[in-house]
């Protein structure tokens, strides 16, 4: 286009436009010293941004919030939620700006927003700041997701603000561009229903329809269509979470998306030894987002989204609300079963089996029953397993062995296992192949996130953040110079691993 600068960004913001009264207009904080320490590259240009003029000090005033890109309109959204089960009506970006959209290269409408550019209208009590380490935290992990295939949010930048923010001690501010399909949240929804504002909630509930559901729009009932498309996506992401042994950590109603993208890294961790009452998060004693529990959490969340949309499911033919209940409790119902089918679909690609058959779902669970029993490494174990399928003997099952400190307990299940896979003509080689492209050799180990962090905030030091991000972007593939990447901390070190909210 001419007449653009290299560093536009070629806005065009609907939420801005279409939805008053979910945001207040709201600038950035200046900082004091900005400097851009990651520029995500790849998916600057899928935005359609020029990377090279980005990555450069004007790039840091930009994605500091310093100076605003023409046409953005930089607003806070309000949302509600329900924390931990306790419902707050008024929640909203506390720390966060939607900067506005852009149609990436595929022609997808996406978010770019700040968090940690300072208070807003819905601080409450909190400094409206982010310090380096939750931000580097998020970058790390939400690519680590996207290189998984598991919908996510992005981080577009990473900038220092050349301040210090305080925690339980000081810390280096920093501010992280994030980019989503949209920051709509089942707390949206919320938060008009709260107030009793039917017409702002058919505003919003036709805004999501038309950008992430628009083939709902000629449907007789497009907000029941609505309410189960959502499920539906919700359904396939937690039981990609659950086949990639994923542990979001803070499935509060406002970190659920209506897109069925994953959102706000916090507390956030993978799981090593698989047990399903892994919890990692610090505030979270009673394990009500633990790891077992995130299919039974969404559920929840999906209910209070259902309740949010009733205003909308009574109206449209005039039904009373009993029946509104009732066609809202159709549509949740069959939740379970549908993440369930999602999840056994994930395993099986993961133990290698093409077919369905009726006893894949006992063949799977009892895989993870003698891991649990073992405490083996989730991830490794199906790593192994790949291994092992190189073979239509035992001659390949070492590694897979290994990690088992009673092999015997294998000897039960992998005959069925073995038994199950002769009942499809694949030859073992091209079995090996498909299961190593769905079982990662690298996630973000925990001890390995946290040395990177450290690097950073403590000696300003970012090869260990840049090296384990490049580990990260290629999970299938297996690279000798990485294998210190594919390992757990020894067990005597992971054990009481925390993890803490706030960024
Ligand atoms: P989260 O737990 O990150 O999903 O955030 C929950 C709510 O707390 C949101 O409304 C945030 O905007 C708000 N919040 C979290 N941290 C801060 C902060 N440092 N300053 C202001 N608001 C915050
Ligand atoms: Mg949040």
């Amino acid at each position: 286009m001419t007449g653009m600068t290299t560093t536009a960004f070629s806005f065009d913001n609907t939420y801005a436009r279409d939805l008053e009264g979910l945001y207040v207009p709201w600038k950035a904080a200046a900082v004091a010293a900005p400097k851009l320490i990651k520029l995500n590259h790849a998916l600057a240009e899928e935005l359609g941004l020029n990377a090279a003029a980005l990555d450069t000090p004007e790039g840091a005033l930009i994605f500091s919030g310093n100076q605003l890109p023409p046409g953005a309109t930089t607003i806070a959204q309000a949302y509600a939620g329900h924390q931990f089960g306790g419902f707050s009506p008024q929640l909203g970006d506390g720390r966060a700006l939607l900067l506005g959209e852009v149609i990436d290269k595929n022609g997808k409408r996406r978010d770019i927003a700040f968090k940690g550019s300072g208070r807003t209208p819905f601080s409450r009590g909190g400094d409206g700041k982010a310090a380096l380490g939750p931000v580097l935290r998020e970058y790390l992990i939400g690519e680590a997701m996207h290189a998984l295939g598991i919908p996510t949010t992005r981080a577009l930048a990473a900038v220092t603000t050349g301040e210090t923010v305080r925690r339980e001690r000081n810390l280096p501010g920093a501010v992280l561009a994030r980019v989503a399909a949209s920051h709509i949240r089942v707390g949206t929804f919320q938060f008009v229903t709260a107030r009793g504002d039917d017409a702002t909630l058919r505003k919003l509930a036709d805004y999501v329809i038309n950008r992430h559901y628009p083939e709902l729009k000629d449907q007789a009932d497009p907000y029941l269509g609505l309410l189960r498309a959502v499920c539906e996506r919700q359904a396939e992401l937690i039981a990609r979470w659950m086949n990639a042994g994923f542990i979001h950590g803070v499935m509060n109603t406002d970190n659920m998306t209506l897109s069925g993208e994953t959102i706000d890294y916090g507390p956030c961790a993978f799981m090593d030894q698989y047990n399903p009452a892994t919890v990692f998060s610090s505030i979270d004693a009673q394990g009500r987002y633990a790891y077992a529990n995130q299919s039974p959490i969404a559920n929840w969340n999906l209910t209070r989204l259902a309740e949010a949309l009733l205003p909308l499911l009574a109206g449209e033919q005039n039904d009373d609300q009993d029946r509104a209940v009732e066609k809202a409790m159709e549509i949740l119902e069959p939740f379970q079963q549908r993440y369930e089918q999602y999840w056994l679909r994930g395993m099986r690609l993961k133990l290698g089996l093409a077919r369905d058959e009726a006893d894949d779902l006992a063949l799977a669970r009892d895989f993870l029953v003698v891991m649990e029993g073992q405490s083996v490494d989730f991830t490794k174990a199906f790593r192994c397993l790949a291994d092992a399928a190189e073979a239509v003997d035992a001659s390949r099952e070492g590694w897979l062995r290994k990690l088992y400190a009673d092999d015997a307990a294998l000897d039960a299940w992998l005959p069925r296992w073995r038994a199950r896979q002769n009942a499809e003509s694949v030859a073992p080689a091209q079995r090996a192949q498909a299961m190593r492209a769905v079982n990662p050799v690298y996630i973000p180990r925990n001890h390995r996130v946290e040395e990177a962090l450290a690097a950073a905030v403590d000696l300003g030091d970012y090869a260990p953040f840049e090296k384990l991000l490049t580990v990260l972007q290629q999970p299938f593939e297996e690279k000798t110079e990485f294998s210190a990447y594919a390992d757990p901390a020894p067990a005597s070190e992971s054990a009481g691993y925390q993890t803490f909210c706030g960024t």
